[in-house]
């Protein structure tokens, strides 16, 4: 079973924090929309059409620039072409572009999953964030959606982000589970260099959160929406029981996945199941618009070493962790003295279960990057 991820390379703005590929400009969608379907086409008979695609996620950028006859006629073309016996198909959309027309367009179209880019209903951050919509409109994109057919959804939101107060964040998820969302998705906002955000930290302008504020918006986080019934089932995902999203919980289990659209990435196991090719496709629209699809930039092949060290990173962030049978079966992984006393440790202070499974608790997700980092260093 694989996955297939769809870049839709179109913003209206560039949000201050994001370091995703995207153009402003609009007028290319339709060239992108056909180059896209032939890129689809292109796969025909090849190896990634020899397993049942499981699901499909189209994100970005904003999918939600794209009209529901486009995102049908993408549809299509991937049910020409793949063996399908679809779980989830997922588009992200922002509050902006959300009618009551166009999610039931989408709904026709046979997308089955909406996830939605609140961030924030807070004024003030959504334009510290460069956000391209309104407090008005985050609510009313979730009011539209709740009298939808769209009975599975997922929101996003953000904490960690410089001058947010616990009462902010409060007020925010209040208001989200005031529409009972099955799925959740929390971010802590990550300050990459090259973006605007970045670039104003490096000047002293703005000045990121203590890790002590950021520790308390994970808490309020888990413990909120835990009192709500939503899990936490990886470091930034929450969902009821069941709804767990199926697209990215392929990605931490190692499942094959394509990606097609400028600057999607893909990983795909090789045919001696001791080895994974990982590659993407150039991040630059008019490259892609001129077939540059047809070379995979960034091949990097991974042997199983290297596998098992993506293999930890990835499991080990999500509250199922990882079995040790597992890591030594499929990666011929075993945790050295080192790992193991470390490991220990973890356990005594709370941070870990270990024993034929491996995860981590609330306090070790916290933390999860620097233990991940400590442990793959020991290898
Ligand atoms: S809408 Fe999404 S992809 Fe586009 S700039 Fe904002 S965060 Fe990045």
């Amino acid at each position: 079973m694989s996955g297939l991820y769809i870049h839709i390379p179109f913003c209206k703005q560039a949000c201050s924090y994001c370091d995703f590929y995207f153009v402003t400009r609009q007028q290319n969608k339709q060239d992108f929309v056909d180059e896209l379907i032939r890129e689809i086409h292109a796969k025909k008979d090849s190896v990634f059409t020899e397993e049942p695609v499981r699901s499909i996620y189209f994100g970005g950028g904003t999918p939600s620039l794209l009209t529901a006859e486009q995102v049908n006629a993408i549809l299509d073309a991937i049910r020409d072409v793949f063996d399908t016996d679809l779980k989830e198909i997922t588009l992200e959309m922002n509050p902006d572009d959300v009618s009551r027309e166009y999610l039931s367009g989408l709904k026709s179209a046979g997308i089955n999953r909406a996830s939605m880019g609140i961030q924030s209903f807070n004024p003030e951050l959504l334009k510290f964030m460069n956000r391209a919509h309104t407090s008005e409109e985050a609510m009313k994109c979730l009011e539209i959606l709740e009298a939808s057919e769209f009975k599975v959804f997922t929101v996003d939101v953000i904490y960690g982000n410089p001058g947010q107060s616990l009462e902010i964040l409060e007020q925010d998820l209040d208001t989200i589970l005031e529409f009972n969302p099955p799925h959740i998705s929390a971010y802590s906002l990550t300050i990459e260099p090259q973006t605007r955000l970045g670039k104003q930290v490096k000047l002293g302008r703005i000045t990121p959160p203590e890790d002590d504020t950021v520790s308390d918006h994970f808490d309020l986080v888990v413990d909120k929406l835990a009192a709500a019934g939503i899990q936490q089932y990886e470091v930034s995902n929450y969902a009821k029981p069941g709804s767990e999203a199926v697209h990215n919980s392929n990605y931490w289990s190692h499942e094959n996945y394509l990606g097609l659209g400028p600057g999607a990435h893909s990983f795909w196991w090789n045919e001696d199941q001791a080895s994974a090719t990982r590659w993407k496709n150039r991040s630059n629209l008019n490259a892609y618009l001129n077939g540059d699809w047809k070379e995979q930039s960034e091949r990097e092949e991974l042997n199983l070493a290297d596998l098992a060290e993506e293999r930890l990173m990835l499991g080990l962030r999500t509250k199922k962790g990882l079995e040790k049978k597992k890591l030594k079966s499929t990666y011929h992984f075993e945790f050295n003295d080192r790992q193991l006393r470390y490991l220990q440790k973890l356990e005594e202070n709370g941070r870990a279960e270990t024993g034929e499974r491996i995860h981590l608790t609330k306090e070790g997700l916290k933390i999860a990057d620097s233990i991940l980092l400590d442990l793959i260093t020991m290898t």
